[in-house]
């Protein structure tokens, strides 16, 4: 099958607010209210910055308020490649950066008024046949060497931990116990309100349409309400990031990704996250009781790659509702009440983008930043990707750990053989760079 990996850039579809009263000059201007731009802004006000968020729809409209809510700190089939990059760049591991993230996430549902629906009870990742079990064995022994609490446990455990669950199916399981579950609304919303306690401003209905730069550095933004000057300006657009910056459209694809949700259901399929097939299958309860399911995105036309579309394609649903059945027999009568699709953001390494955004011949552009590419785990990238930019962008530096391992400028200058096609469609060696 074709794919078309890197597409032209799109910028994102938007209905403009009437409302939005548009301020014409900020320090720092952050483009995107979803995770990224939201932890982003939170970290620069209590930095002492006043951040303008400004968003083409509204919050979490994005893939932020598409995903499925699971936190995990393992990064699914991505772990190996990723371990390699951050220990390439000179950082110890991966893992410093995804569970400062969790941390974070149970730290902002303590502080954050409402909360997020945090639930930290693990995540089971299971195998149905010997491949895949042999695949999460490797998985737990590269894990576990890199210091994440997980194991391969029995059927007693996973009977324990998963009530009804057709015990029979499955060949293995890895259970990560730090794992957790979230609401990313509550995540973008709760941030973006405490930004605005904090001094900062969120404009919606506005489109950026480009930057603005004098003398060789950022000036701020063009946008459909008109422009805004700013010295700092940094892109939080995901998937829509090439609208504005072409030069790395070259190594950043959408992929197109349907989520169900089935009716409330009144009992429990049990408390942790599940996923299987190198995450490319993922389910988990919500505490009102519905679950919600997404993946099979190898089955989506032309594997979802390379789609800005995010229209769901029936073929998804009948997948998905057959392995919650398959897996769960009690959901047999569980209706879905609704399907969506959302565009996940795949950088060419697997590894996302953060940091100084650099020109089309990958000179700096001063002023000019970018976080994106989070290729599919924005819990585990967001907060603290988040926190380092505005570290840069107030200091000069990201203080708390390496950005090196995110350099953007790795993806200037060319494309990139994507390397994340053979975990999307299946088992691999996990130990191979
Ligand atoms: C279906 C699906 C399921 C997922 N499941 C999980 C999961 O269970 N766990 C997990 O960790 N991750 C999951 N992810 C990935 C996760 O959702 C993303 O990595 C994360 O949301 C990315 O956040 P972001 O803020 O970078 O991007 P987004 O949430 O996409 O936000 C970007 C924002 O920028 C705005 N924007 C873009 N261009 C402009 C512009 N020019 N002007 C103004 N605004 C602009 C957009 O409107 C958008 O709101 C899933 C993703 C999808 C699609």
């Amino acid at each position: 099958m074709a794919h078309t990996f890197f597409p032209p850039p799109e910028p994102v579809a938007f209905v403009p607010d009437p409302r939005s009263a548009l301020p014409n000059a900020a320090d720092v201007v952050v483009v995107g209210a979803g995770m990224t731009g939201a932890s982003a802004a939170w970290h620069l006000a209590r930095a002492g910055h006043r951040p303008l968020v400004i968003e083409a729809n509204v919050p979490a409209s994005g893939a932020s308020g598409r995903n499925a809510g699971m936190a995990l700190a393992g990064l699914g089939g991505h772990f190996p490649r990723v371990t390699a990059l951050v220990k390439t760049a000179g950082g110890r591991s991966i893992l410093d950066y995804t569970m400062r993230s969790l941390d974070m996430l149970e730290a902002w549902d303590a502080e954050l008024p409402g909360g997020m629906e945090w639930d930290r009870f693990g995540s089971l990742d299971l195998a149905l046949d010997e491949a895949e079990a042999e695949h999460i064995g490797r998985m737990a022994a590269l894990q576990s060497a890199e210091g994440l609490e997980v194991s391969i446990i029995g059927r007693t455990e996973l009977a324990e931990l998963a009530p009804d669950m057709a015990i029979d199916e499955v060949v293995a399981a890895k259970w990560t116990p730090r794992d957790a579950k979230l609401n990313p609304f509550r995540l973008c919303y709760g941030l973006l309100e405490a930004v605005r306690d904090m001094g900062g401003t969120v404009v919606t209905g506005v489109r950026v349409e480009r930057l603005l730069a004098t003398g060789g550095r950022v000036a701020g933004v063009s946008t459909t309400a008109g422009d805004v000057s700013a010295g700092t300006v940094l892109l939080a657009t995901n998937a829509w990031t090439p609208a504005l910056a072409p030069h790395l459209a070259a190594n950043l694809t959408p992929i197109r990704e349907t989520v169900c949700v089935t009716e409330m259901l009144p009992f429990s399929i049990g408390a942790p996250g599940f996923e299987t097939n190198q995450c490319n299958e993922y389910w988990r309860q919500m505490r009102t009781g519905e679950v919600l399911i997404g993946g099979f995105t190898a089955h989506d036309e032309g594997m979802g790659i390379g789609s800005y579309s995010i229209d769901v394609r029936p073929a998804l649903p009948p997948l998905l509702a057959r392995l919650l059945t398959r897996l769960h027999p009690r959901l047999a009568d569980a209706r879905f009440i609704r399907c969506w699709a959302g565009l996940l953001d795949f950088a060419s390494l697997e590894m996302p983008m953060a940091g100084p955004l650099p020109a089309a011949d990958g000179t700096p552009l001063p002023g000019a930043f970018v976080a994106a590419g989070l290729t599919g785990h924005g819990h585990p990238y967001a907060p603290v990707l988040g926190m380092l930019m505005a570290e840069l962008i107030d200091g000069g530096a990201a203080r708390t750990l390496s950005l090196a391992p995110f350099d953007p400028r790795r993806y200037v200058g060319g494309s990139l053989e994507p390397t994340w096609l053979d975990p999307f469609q299946g088992p691999s060696d996990p130990r191979s760079p």
